[in-house]
């Protein structure tokens, strides 16, 4: 039995607030969790919208749900890591027997889990705190369902590790998982941020014979380039419809993947897929949003509109695949990386974020036995 100790987390008490540093102490591993120490958490624009509000949800709470770290205890029935694994976290949890997760989506469980009950975590009042995104990794310790680890390798330094449980599967997986695209398609890629990057090297590992990077920022579709772009087109550009067009014999691209959660993004993709391509909305809006498209025109191109979760991830099969990919050079992962901040300073790194500086800003906590 491993002593609880107080351990710094990042709370949000106020939305739209700065968070506050507090000493908090996170409850031992029940059956069937993993705790975490963290080693690295990554800023996601999902912890960003909840700290604004966005999502509503009760407060207090710790968010943060991008980490890597090593496992520090497991609860009893825990088989698939050890104590002393350097893991992944991701918020993707599986209870394995609810219709979501018996059809192989363990993106839309809706089994019930203890920790959802038991509150582990608990500020220096007393008082409980919301376990954010079912994770809560912008602390030292992370404790979690045993389902939302996976065992990774040494080699892979735990900052780059960290962003395989959101960003990298989100933007990954909807190309191979949710489009599922053929070798030889035309990809158009809405924002180039975390996500869009690995929507774009996604697509790029997948065989397609175009990747249009679309962004406001030229800077953006610099880097999109080097992560397999083979063209770049500014958003804000009035013929970018047209651009596209010019680029695919005048039929517009096979696949659109939206990444960023906004609705002239999203609006914009209907004008630039084929005939029988698919628009993929992978970004999250925020909730109330709604979209006005020509629906005379989906149905008359024959036409689909994906909606794509967390990529539609499978940990045990996702994680391993990408980590293969990165350790043959295929994945692009260090490169994600833009700059590392301690805890104490989450709220600039959060800032530089919201500021579209970051591909991702990571938070290192230095503590940590082996970092
Ligand atoms: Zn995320
Ligand atoms: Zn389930």
């Amino acid at each position: 039995m491993v002593e609880t100790r107080m351990i710094k987390a990042a709370i949000c008490r106020e939305f739209g607030a700065p968070l506050s540093i507090e000493e908090i102490t996170v409850a031992p591993a029940g059956p069937g969790q993993v705790k975490v120490d963290v080693e690295a958490c990554a800023i996601c624009h999902s912890d960003i919208h909840f700290i604004d509000g966005a999502w509503g949800g009760r407060l207090p709470a710790v968010y943060g749900h991008e980490a890597a770290g090593t496992v520090a205890e497991v609860g009893d029935g825990v088989d698939n890591v050890a104590v002393g694994d350097r893991v992944v976290i991701s918020l993707i949890r599986s209870c394995g027997s609810c219709p979501g997760c018996a059809k192989g989506m363990p993106v839309t469980c809706t089994g019930r889990f203890t920790i959802d009950k038991t509150r582990p975590l608990t500020d220096a009042n007393g008082d409980s705190l919301v376990h954010g995104l079912k994770t809560a990794a912008f602390a030292e310790e992370a404790v979690v369902d045993a389902s939302q680890v996976v065992k990774i390798p040494d080699e892979i330094p735990m900052t780059s590790a960290a962003l395989l449980g959101c960003g990298v599967i989100t933007g990954f997986g909807a190309v191979t998982n949710t489009a599922k695209i053929e070798t030889g398609s035309d990809v158009a890629v809405i924002g180039c941020g975390g996500v869009g990057l690995n929507a774009v090297q996604g697509a790029t590992i997948a065989g397609a014979a175009q990747v249009i990077a679309v962004d406001i920022a030229d800077d953006k579709l610099a880097v999109a380039r080097e992560f397999g772009a083979t063209a770049g087109l500014s958003a804000a550009a009035p013929d970018m419809a047209d651009q596209v067009r010019a680029l695919t014999n005048g039929a517009g691209v096979d696949y659109v993947f939206v990444t960023v959660g906004a609705k002239s993004a999203i609006e914009q993709a209907f004008s630039l897929v084929a005939p029988c391509g698919a628009v993929v909305l992978v970004g999250m809006t925020a909730t109330g949003v709604m979209i006005e498209v020509d629906a005379t025109a989906i149905a008359g191109n024959s036409q689909r509109v994906l909606g794509s979760k967390m990529g539609a991830g499978r940990l045990p099969i996702d994680i391993p695949l990408l980590v293969s990919l990165y350790q043959d050079g295929r994945l692009k992962l260090d490169e994600l990386v833009s700059k590392t901040y301690p805890i104490e300073e989450i709220n600039g790194a959060i800032e530089s974020v919201k500021r579209g500086e970051a591909r991702r800003n990571v938070i290192v906590f230095g503590n940590q036995p082996g970092s």
